[in-house]
């Protein structure tokens, strides 16, 4: 059998995967402007080398997405910490809703940082591959859900925060409306002439202010399970 993931030496990690890399890793992001604290920490810790197939290992604490099978990728990074530092600001982190599980990497730094995090993925084969993955890391505070993201967790929400990994060509209704009263969301939206933008909303009651910032490359937030 191949190495598990739950192999003590493969999550600690030698060389190219070795905690070292990784603290090159956090070094490199604060330099290119990740400044919370608690998303730096959590990315010192989380083993990325572990989501990704072992070809791909040496490459693991590069800032870039790689293949992690059915056309999907593991998110860059820089990208994956500034939108947790976007939808958390400076606010105590709560109850998180992330959509699009992939490999399990975001939810494995979410769930370092919040007290209760829900993850759906709604390929099959990959939410039960980021379980695997995820094994080895104990979080017990982290729900993995097979679902349609559209849709949302009724039954988990009202969440503090969500993060969509996946662009959306508009804002979806039921992820706006389990937001918590002072919620925030943070989602690639795709444009209507072409290219992504992440898109911030903040609710405040019944009102949600959407604010566009930084041009992305995420891959489609698709319709339905798989
Ligand atoms: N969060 C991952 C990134 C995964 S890529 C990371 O840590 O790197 C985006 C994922 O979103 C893919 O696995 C894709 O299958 C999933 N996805 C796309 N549309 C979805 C939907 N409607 N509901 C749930 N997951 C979806």
């Amino acid at each position: 059998m191949a190495r598990t993931l739950s192999d003590p030496a493969r999550t600690a990690g030698v060389g190219m995967t070795s905690a070292r890399t990784r603290a090159r890793m956090v070094a490199r992001l604060r330099s290119k402007g990740i400044r919370d604290e608690r998303v730096l920490a959590a990315m010192a810790v989380v083993p990325r080398h572990l989501f990704v197939d072992s070809a791909l290992e040496s490459r693991a604490y590069e800032d870039s997405a790689l293949p992690i099978g059915f056309s999907q990728t593991i998110s860059q990074p820089f990208v994956v910490a500034r939108m947790i530092e976007l939808v958390l600001q400076e606010r105590t982190p709560g109850k998180t809703l992330e959509v699009g599980t992939g490999c399990g990497y975001q939810a494995a730094l979410l769930a370092t940082i919040c007290p209760e995090v829900y993850s759906i993925e709604r390929i099959k084969a990959l939410h039960e591959r980021a379980r695997r993955n995820l094994l080895a890391l104990r979080l017990a505070n982290l729900r993995l859900v097979h679902g349609d993201g559209y849709a949302g967790l009724e039954q988990a929400a009202p969440f503090h925060s969500i993060i969509v990994a996946a662009a959306a060509p508009h804002l979806p209704q039921a992820l706006a409306r389990q937001l918590a009263p002072d919620g925030r969301m943070i989602l690639p939206l795709a444009q209507p002439a072409g290219g992504q933008r992440l898109l911030l909303v903040e609710r405040r009651g019944r009102a949600y202010q959407e604010s566009e910032l930084d041009p992305v490359h995420f891959v489609p937030m698709e319709a339905g399970k798989a």
